[in-house]
């Protein structure tokens, strides 16, 4: 290299690099001993300017001849280019053909993980909960009912009661509903003359028995602010606001109660910008699981008519004439509800589903994490493969994917949405939430909750649902396609949501693509890259070498 010598004041001189072109290629080596110095600079230029195909495309990856079935594991994504914030990245994904979230999150139908409480906040922090069907079919509409009640716009069929009614009536419907703002009308109706609101201010002093005889026409509110019919939500919401009241009655014409506005929804909508809801009502989306057999049909109708929004056909092995029998029943006879079908994880059970009328695929047989079904009846396949191959194929037909099973880390997530899915559905990741069902006990100074497979023996004892999932239902003998054991506590859903959301923005940056979108075009089209795992690189992917650690994930 070429070097000039400067004298310095004291001491010896010191060597300065002698000026170079830029961009310098002088150490590149020549392609031929005939390439001058200026088409070596030209030739290495137009390299660098051209994207470079590191790694391999996913279908290179997922290559059955080289790979056999591969799970989340069994390789990384590479990174891409980065030119953005992490915070700007969009999980906005659509889950079946009509609705579309926020994030792509699903909480598992099972009796650990989705009940009122989880699918609530799930819905609250944009994602879906579905609830379980291991239960009576009024238990499983009740809970539909109340995600459907807890956050509105305007509230349709407000309870109502009348002058002659009682503080106790009042106390009833708080105790039933746990709302107790509630408009006096003539006839104790909807569509009758306001008088006007009983709320918590009248009546929390009322607690006598004497008290609770009182009438309600001694006790209410009657000086209302109240709105006129055809007024719109924006408008209504700046009354209520201005008036300082808890809730805001809509009056027709006549004086007569058509609607009610509560301040606490207000609240809610500021507090959860991301809430999965319907468009017009504001109310939360919700979704539950039922099974394929005909008896459900009857439970269907009770879930439809508690407001249910999506159906998830419980299936471990979702491509039986049963299931497509029950797919057309539903597009024909409630063609506002949508149906995820399955599960299934070959293109073949994917086509059969989609042909009856399926409005979204849930992926996955033998990856979750309580699950023997492998094991046991020797079917399934790699989840990461089932994902990729299915949603290849539904991706012609515009049918999303849902990733089902085997979730275990942020990383998964990413993985399965690079895959091809449009939503990740988790079970034993939300399951030692404080939202989901079941009570913490401590073991071994670890703070627990219970966490069960639905087609374990132990689910299977508590109600017909887990039978019926795996068709065992008629067998003398139980075989057990699930295991029933616990998960370490979490907090709360919504922090922890929160987590695998920014985890999922950053991971999204790393590869450079800004949306959810914009991820799987990028793998469809082969810029995005992969690499498969060795043993020995996935070791070196975890923690190791330490004598201990902690593992904090957020804070
Ligand atoms: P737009 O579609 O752009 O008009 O906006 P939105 O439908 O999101 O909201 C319309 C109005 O309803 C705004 O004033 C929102 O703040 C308000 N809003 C959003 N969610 C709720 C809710 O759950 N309850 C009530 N009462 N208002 C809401
Ligand atoms: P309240 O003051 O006890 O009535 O309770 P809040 O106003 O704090 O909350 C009532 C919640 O229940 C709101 O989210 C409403 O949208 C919801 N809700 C659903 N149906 C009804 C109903 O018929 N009456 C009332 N008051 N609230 C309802
Ligand atoms: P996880 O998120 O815990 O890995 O997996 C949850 C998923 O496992 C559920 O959504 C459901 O598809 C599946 N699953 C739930 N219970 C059982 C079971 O007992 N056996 C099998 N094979 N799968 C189950």
């Amino acid at each position: 290299m070429a070097a000039e010598s400067t004298p310095t004041t004291n001491g010896p001189a010191t060597t300065v690099p002698a000026k170079r072109p830029f961009p310098d290629f002088s150490e590149a080596p020549a392609a031929n001993a005939n390439e001058s110095t200026e088409q070596r600079a030209k030739r290495l230029a137009a390299l660098l300017s051209t994207p470079v195909k590191d790694g391999l495309t996913a279908e290179e990856l997922m290559n059955p001849q080289l790979s056999g079935g591969l799970t989340y594991n069994d390789f990384l994504i590479l990174p891409g280019y980065v030119d953005f914030p992490a915070s700007i990245c969009s999980l906005e994904s659509r889950i079946t053909k009509r609705f579309t979230l926020k994030t792509p999150f699903l909480s598992s139908p099972m009796d650990t993980v989705t009940e009122t409480q989880m699918a609530i906040h799930m819905a609250l922090n944009g994602g879906l909960g579905v609830i379980h069907h291991n239960c009576p079919v009024e238990e499983q509409a009740d809970m539909v009912r109340k995600v459907k009640k807890f956050e509105n716009g305007f509230i349709t069929d407000p309870k109502c009661l009348g002058p002659e009614h009682t503080v106790q009536d009042v106390f009833n419907i708080k105790q039933q509903y746990g709302f107790c703002g509630i408009p006096i009308t003539e006839n104790g109706k909807l569509h009758s003359k306001l008088l006007g609101i009983v709320t918590s201010r009248d009546i929390d002093f009322l607690q006598t028995l004497e008290d609770r005889q009182r009438l309600l026409k001694d006790v209410m509110t009657t000086d209302l602010v109240t709105a006129p019919q055809g007024v719109s939500l924006f408008e209504a919401n700046t009354i209520l606001k201005a008036s300082k009241k808890g809730k805001l009655p809509i009056v027709d014409g006549q004086g007569r109660l058509t609607a009610l506005l509560a301040r606490s929804d207000l609240v809610k909508a500021r507090d959860y910008p991301w809430a999965s809801k319907m468009p017009s009502s504001k109310q939360l989306l919700v979704a539950a699981a039922i099974s394929t057999h005909d008896e459900d049909r009857v439970r269907l109708q009770a879930l439809v008519d508690a407001g249910l929004d999506i159906v998830v056909l419980d299936s471990s092995q979702g491509n039986s004439s049963f299931q497509i029998e029950m797919i057309k029943y539903i597009k024909q006879t409630h063609p506002h509800i949508d149906v995820i079908a399955g599960n299934v994880v070959t293109q073949e059970q994917a086509r059969r589903l989609i042909e009856a009328g399926a409005d979204a695929l849930r992926v996955g047989m033998g990856s979750g994490s309580i699950c023997i079904t492998q094991e046991v009846m020797a079917c399934g396949r790699p989840q990461g493969t089932a994902v990729f191959r299915v949603s290849q194929f539904a991706r012609q037909f515009g049918v999303p994917v849902i990733a089902d099973g085997g979730i275990g880390n942020v990383g998964h997530i990413v993985k399965a949405l690079a895959l091809g899915a449009s939503a990740v559905m988790m079970g034993s990741l939300l399951a030692g939430t404080s939202e989901s069902p079941g009570e913490y006990y401590y073991h071994e100074g670890q703070r627990l909750k219970k966490y069960r497979g639905m087609g374990s023996i132990d689910a299977m004892e508590k109600g017909d649902a887990a039978g019926k999932r795996y068709f065992s239902e008629a067998d003398k003998i139980k075989v057990a396609q699930g295991v029933a054991g616990a998960v370490v506590d979490k907090g709360s859903v919504k922090k922890f949501l929160g987590y695998l959301a920014t985890g999922v923005q950053h991971s999204l940056q790393d590869i450079g693509t800004r949306t959810l979108v914009d991820l799987r075009d990028a793998v469809v089209n082969g810029e995005v890259r992969f690499e498969k795992r060795t043993a020995s690189a996935q070791l070196e992917g975890g923690v190791h070498g330490l004598h201990s650690y902690e593992k904090r994930l957020f804070s």
